[in-house]
């Protein structure tokens, strides 16, 4: 039985596992004591929470327990990372390199370092969403200090080179920094094996609570260092102070866990359904898929639907289906995507483009829900749109703003490619 509304933004937070929150509650209740205090049975408690899910977390990403730094999220955890490191090795350098389709967490970061005298270098992305690795290592001054490059996109799902990326950071003595939340528990991610220095992740994005995360700051070959950005007891090794989330780090520690069991089934079932769901909407005229289909994260899928206005589609659905537009829809005139943008989509196309992204609830009952309901939105709008009659008619459009990058121009009509 199908229950309203879908769920396909998986991206932007899952439903917290009930074996996560399970886990959890003791720590609320009677195991509630401060795991910094030392002397009494209540702290040891809630110390051994902390220590079992420090060894969890680690786990989960090939590090060791002494490695990982709780905080409150990855928006945290990415600060940390590169204002602790722009200020710690200032005497170095002030050059970050970074994309600019990182996440927000990563880009005001950086442009709050530019008005503190940083200097921050955003490289441009194929229409596939990947970085060019000779363009990054050209980028690459003797004042740079810091890669900042994530695993996988948000948006589109891209997964970017981290190892190629990780092997001209070390080759030129530049640390490395991975915003991972999206792949972290989705597919294998190992810090020494991808060569990472620093890695974010967040528990709320892989089926555990909000309000946590962590920061990997690696410890030997080389060993990392970073200026605290919250002081107080000195807490996680004086790099962020504060009484820990006892409850929250099981939490994350427990989702950890499971994602490390879980999540190799989870990605070819989901891949299936992804692929399912994708193949779908293809049937329709004019759609097109956004960023590579190669190197991406199994569950995702942002597409675009020439000659349709996003908005548009999420009204026509009515509330059956929550999913995420091609807008950053925080104001009341929303602004195209920036990801979508920075792969080569004018403001129409990115405006016309819709994020799916699936999770461990998604059944296929859901998916072939969702072909039926957009398919039937996109051809209702289109059957109304005096855009989309024009076109029909063979009248040239505005290249620029339609044109997808990943279509070819074949004699003034407009071909899918997916080669
Ligand atoms: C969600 C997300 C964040 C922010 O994580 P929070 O824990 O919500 O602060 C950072 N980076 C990426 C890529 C994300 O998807």
């Amino acid at each position: 039985m199908l229950k309203f509304p879908i769920y396909m933004d998986h991206n932007a937070t899952t439903p917290c596992d009930p074996r996560v929150l399970e886990a959890m509650m003791p720590f609320f209740t009677e195991n509630f004591g401060n795991a910094a205090s030392r002397h009494h049975p209540f702290g040891w408690q809630a110390a051994e929470g902390v220590a079992y899910a420090r060894e969890q977390a680690a786990a989960l990403i090939g590090a060791d327990p002494s490695e990982i730094i709780f905080t409150s999220g990855a928006t945290e955890s990415d600060n940390l990372a590169i204002k602790g490191v722009f200020e710690r090795y200032a005497s170095k350098g002030n050059h970050i390199i970074t994309a600019n389709t990182e996440h927000k967490a990563v880009l005001d970061t950086c442009k709050r370092l530019e008005r503190r005298g940083g200097e921050i270098t955003y490289l441009e992305v194929g229409s596939d969403g990947q970085i060019d690795l000779e363009a990054l290592e050209a980028a690459i001054r003797p004042t740079t200090i810091l890669i900042a490059i994530m695993y996988a996109n948000n948006e589109t799902g891209t997964i970017q080179p981290v190892r190629e990326i990780a092997a001209i950071a070390r080759r030129h003595g530049v640390l490395f920094f991975s915003d991972a939340v999206q792949a972290v528990g989705k597919i294998p991610v190992d810090v020494n094996f991808d060569g990472i220095d620093l890695m974010a992740f967040t528990a709320h994005k892989m089926y555990g609570p909000k309000g946590v995360g962590a920061l990997y700051v690696r410890r030997k070959n080389p060993r990392v260092s970073l200026s605290a950005q919250i002081d107080g007891g000195g807490h996680e090794k004086g790099m962020r102070s504060g009484t820990l989330n006892s409850p929250g780090i099981v939490g994350l520690g427990k989702a950890c866990a499971l994602r490390m069991e879980e999540m190799e089934a989870d990605a070819l079932r989901l891949s299936k359904l992804r692929d399912r769901l994708e193949n779908g909407l293809l049937q329709l005229e004019e759609v097109y898929v956004n960023g590579g289909r190669e190197r991406r994260l199994p569950h995702v899928s942002n597409m675009a639907f020439r000659y349709v206005d996003g908005n548009g589609l999420l009204l026509g659905f009515n509330k059956k289906i929550a999913v995420s537009t091609g807008s950053a829809c925080a104001s009341a005139s929303p602004e195209p995507s920036y990801v979508l943008k920075a792969l080569g989509l004018g403001d129409e196309l990115a405006h016309s483009s819709l994020r799916f992204s699936l999770g461990r609830d998604t059944d296929e009952e859901q998916v072939d829900f969702v072909i039926r309901e957009v398919s039937g939105t996109v051809n209702a709008l289109r059957a109304a749109s005096p855009l989309w009659q024009w076109f029909k008619e063979g009248a040239d459009m505005d290249a620029e703003a339609w044109a997808h990058p990943s279509a070819r121009v074949i004699t003034g009509s407009i071909k899918r490619d997916h080669a």
